[in-house]
């Protein structure tokens, strides 16, 4: 855990904020990284995360940064700080009516595809704004739009990951004029992993999503 001071000082430096992506990895191992002042955490799976939250302080921010089946939403609903995956209306409207049953508001994240790979998850510009137009969408409640996350492509070419963050950036502000003017909440842009931070810091990422870096590679 050599990289958390080095790490969280150039994240703080950029004005954005650091999720400790700690899957797989054993609560002992995100004890010892709270101990140093870390309060985010990151998760991409529903029932690891319910199993993970009770064992750990209170006072720790859980972000869903996985993929979420609709079945599974019940499980952290009471408790999440912030959903970093929803990538279609389905999801978006079971996450408010667990949000409802648990009287409280979610705040969530729409996940863009802009890598090259063909990614299974994320909306594209068009099917986010569709989603965001209808009146189904207007009728929510208890889900707060924070923002948007993508993944850039998995490669050593830094002119195309940069490309990638520049798109999801645009997608970010085409958004926010469109859809959430005086939305002072619509300010997220969850983006950079352990080998693609740095750029993503120069393009205007507000919240790096890393695992490797801090907790080692995963099994
Ligand atoms: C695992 C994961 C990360 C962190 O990846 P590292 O390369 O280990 O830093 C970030 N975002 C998502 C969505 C992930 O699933």
């Amino acid at each position: 855990m050599d990289n958390y001071e080095r790490i969280s000082g150039e994240v703080t430096a950029a004005g954005a904020r650091l999720v400790a992506v700690s899957k797989t990895k054993p609560v002992a191992m995100i004890r010892a990284l709270y101990d140093r002042g870390q309060r985010i955490f990151g998760e991409n799976r529903a029932l690891e995360l319910r199993d993970k939250q009770p064992e750990l302080p209170d006072d720790i921010q859980w972000h869903m940064i996985g993929h979420l089946q609709t079945n599974k939403v019940k499980y952290i609903a009471p408790f999440v700080a912030m959903i970093h995956s929803i990538d279609s209306f389905k999801v978006l409207e079971e996450v408010n009516k667990q949000a409802d049953r648990n009287d409280r508001m979610i705040d969530c994240l729409l996940q863009f595809k802009v890598a090259r790979e063909e990614e299974k998850y994320g909306f594209d510009r068009a099917s986010a704004k569709a989603m965001l137009e209808a009146p189904e969408f207007a009728a929510l409640q208890n889900v707060r739009i924070c923002g948007v996350m993508g993944m850039a492509t998995f490669t050593d070419d830094m002119d195309v990951v940069r490309e990638e963050f520049k798109n999801l950036k645009a997608i970010f502000e085409e958004l926010k004029t469109s859809f959430f003017q005086g939305a002072d909440a619509f300010r997220e842009i969850s983006m950079g992993m352990s080998g693609d931070y740095e750029t993503a810091l120069e393009e205007g990422s507000t919240m790096v999503r890393i695992g490797t870096l801090l907790f080692g590679e995963r099994g």
